[in-house]
């Protein structure tokens, strides 16, 4: 499933390409994906001037005078700009072309992304209520500290959830956690400040790092063959439950927590 990095490096992969693009025409293969494609994508869309690609969580927006496409990339979905001839493959769902002569293209087979339209000046309900973003200014030490006082649900799914922090998903956690010496299972209410300053700092070091190894997948961006951008990583804990750390040689324990697949080293993380 495409994370916080993976969406942020197929939006900086896209701007190039996509910024300052008129839009031609906008092609439907179907009505819907997790949601109905709403009809402003067909009507106000075509002929305005895309502004910017932005990101908020792990939704993208196309920004123009009149509002802006919100796409989602689900669990499954990839957005490539393609020469506008490029034959269409299985679970090619929209067109969007530019009149560059390329093509925004969105591939999603199990089509649990989306398509809306957020009208200019409004905020899109799915927007609203979201914490800040991990890698702004606003997400600090002392924010985690303030908004985690008195919670008692571990310390990891305070840190997934999006009222909290925005686009901090399993892997992300997980690895965040780890690189603090924080165990994800302590309540958050009673981590120490000095704790969350290093979560925070943790959590905005490994986005960072993830975002840094996906531009170097973008020199196939474009092109048929091209790479959505979701790419390997170096993991300390995130999927490794049973294996040694690799900073201590304990055996990583592995637990579900708030129904997620949870892995942390109960030496090093306390
Ligand atoms: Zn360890």
């Amino acid at each position: 499933m495409p994370e916080l990095p993976e969406v942020e490096t197929t939006r900086r992969g896209l701007a190039p390409h996509v910024e300052g693009q008129r839009v031609a025409a906008v092609i439907l293969r179907r009505p819907d994906l997790r949601w109905p494609i709403p009809a402003e994508i067909s009507t106000r869309l075509p002929g305005r001037r895309i502004r910017s690609v932005t990101r908020r969580a792990k939704y993208l927006l196309l920004d123009t005078d009149e509002g802006a496409a919100l796409l989602h990339l689900g669990m499954s979905g990839a957005l490539r700009v393609l020469p506008a001839a490029t034959p269409i493959r299985a679970h090619d769902h929209v067109d969007i072309e530019l009149d560059s002569g390329r093509v925004l293209r969105f591939n999603d087979p199990r089509r649990f992304g989306c398509l809306l339209w957020q009208p200019a000046g409004e905020t899109h309900p799915l927007l609203a209520g979201l914490g800040p973003e991990p890698l702004s200014d606003a997400f600090d030490g002392a924010y985690l500290f303030r908004l985690s006082r008195g919670r008692r649900a571990p310390v990891k799914a305070f840190l997934m959830d999006q009222a909290a922090v925005v686009g901090v998903g399993n892997i992300y956690a997980a690895e965040a956690l780890f690189l603090a010496g924080i165990s994800p299972l302590r309540a958050a209410g009673k981590v120490s400040p000095e704790r969350y300053e290093r979560l925070a700092a943790s959590v905005k070091t490994v986005l960072a790092h993830a975002i840094e190894r996906g531009g170097t997948t973008l020199r196939d961006f474009i092109g048929p063959d091209g790479s959505p951008g979701y790419f390997e990583q170096e993991l300390s804990v995130y999927g490794r439950g049973g294996e040694p750390c690799k900073a201590c040689g304990r055996v990583l324990r592995e637990q579900p927590i708030g129904q997620r697949a949870s892995v942390w080293c109960p030496r090093c993380q306390r």
